[in-house]
């Protein structure tokens, strides 16, 4: 039988109301990439969850999927959130997929350029709040306490639940948790998911390394930060929703929050970008942790088998890389000018 999404696949493991209609977009089934030539730095066996293979290029549809479809099966007829981005896209696209309004709040002028046209292509009402995504993420709260609206940020139980599938994916694909999973941590709803996905799935359990930008690091200081900044726009969340939960998955996992810097970042980015991985800055975030908690000697990796999970596709945030590169050569169009260009 052909790929039919995540609820169709793994719906049995999922808390889901029995009112829940299915909409899908095949969301999920991403790929588990292997990367022994960087592997072999660290002496183990790596892996990128590749999640920018979802049908927005986030792996917020996970759990789109599931509160989408819960929503649509009470017959709810508008759906809100607030957003650093993806979210807005995976709403609007399931929205536009169950034919119900959606609304998405982002802080204005801090939304990636791939993730605003993707919530406009897909047909959402787009507002622009001046303030922070924390402020956003308040006025949401409010408007659905108040009003039939549904929320569909990750304080909504069914996101969590869809995001599981991250989480037993890989132990198919590896027949067993790794020893390590490495991912960036925001509103800290994807690290709650994975931890509750392995917790349930009982193919063993990893240590959790989750991973704050120094500029929006709360779970790391132990304090909301009022302006979070970075260029990780992705993860430039100041009061984290699950904030508890994170700090509780890292520790029975008997892994850690750390933060790195936007340069960090960055470079993670361009390593996975010359193995063949282009993902948005946040998604490098995991493989940033690594990389630092290696080269201070804090990881022991040898033999271990380790998954970064990767967020989100670089072509959310393409602009990131198109400034910091020059414009590529022009060139009359004759041989002799290509074979002058090239330098062979
Ligand atoms: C949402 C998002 C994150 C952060 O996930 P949380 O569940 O908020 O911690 C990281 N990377 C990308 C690409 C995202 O879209």
């Amino acid at each position: 039988m052909t790929y039919q999404g995540l609820i169709q696949r793994y719906g049995r493991y999922l808390d889901l109301p029995d009112h829940t209609k299915t909409i899908s977009l095949l969301e999920g089934n991403t790929p588990l990439i292997p990367m022994p030539r960087l592997g072999r730095q660290f002496g183990c066996e790596l892996f990128v969850k590749f999640e920018g293979a979802n049908p927005t290029g986030s792996f917020k549809d996970r759990g789109m999927t599931a509160a989408i479809s819960e929503a649509a099966g009470r017959a709810v007829q508008t759906v809100i959130c607030a957003s650093t981005g993806n979210t807005a896209a995976s709403a609007a696209a399931y929205a536009a997929r169950a034919g119900l309004r959606g609304i998405v709040l982002i802080p204005e002028g801090k939304v990636a350029v791939g993730k605003l046209a993707g919530a406009i292509a897909y047909g959402a009402e787009v507002i622009q709040v001046q303030g922070s995504f924390d402020d956003a993420l308040s006025l949401v709260v409010e408007i659905t306490q108040k009003t039939p609206i549904a929320l569909v940020n990750s304080i909504n139980p069914f996101r969590i639940e869809g995001q599981k599938t991250g989480a037993f994916e890989i132990c198919d694909d590896l027949g067993s948790a790794p020893d390590w999973l490495c991912l960036p941590v925001g509103n800290a709803g994807n690290i709650t998911s994975y931890w509750a996905g392995f917790k349930q799935y009982q193919k063993g359990l990893p240590q959790i390394l989750g991973v704050q930008a120094a500029g929006a690091a709360p779970l790391v200081l132990g304090h909301p930060v009022e302006k979070p900044d970075t260029i990780a726009t992705a993860i430039r969340i100041g009061k984290p929703a699950r904030g508890e939960q994170a700090l509780d998955a890292a520790h029975e996992s008997n892994g850690r929050i750390i933060a790195v810097t936007d340069e960090q970042i960055l470079a993670a980015q361009k390593i996975l970008s010359a193995e063949g991985v282009w993902v948005e800055p946040a998604s490098a975030a995991g493989l940033a942790g690594l990389l630092a908690e290696s080269a201070a000697g804090r990881f022991e990796a040898e033999g271990k088998r380790v998954v970064v999970v990767c967020t989100g596709h670089g072509m959310k945030d393409p602009s990131i890389i198109t400034e910091s590169f020059r414009s590529p050569k022009i060139i009359p169009s004759t041989y002799n000018a290509l074979l002058d260009a090239i330098k062979l």
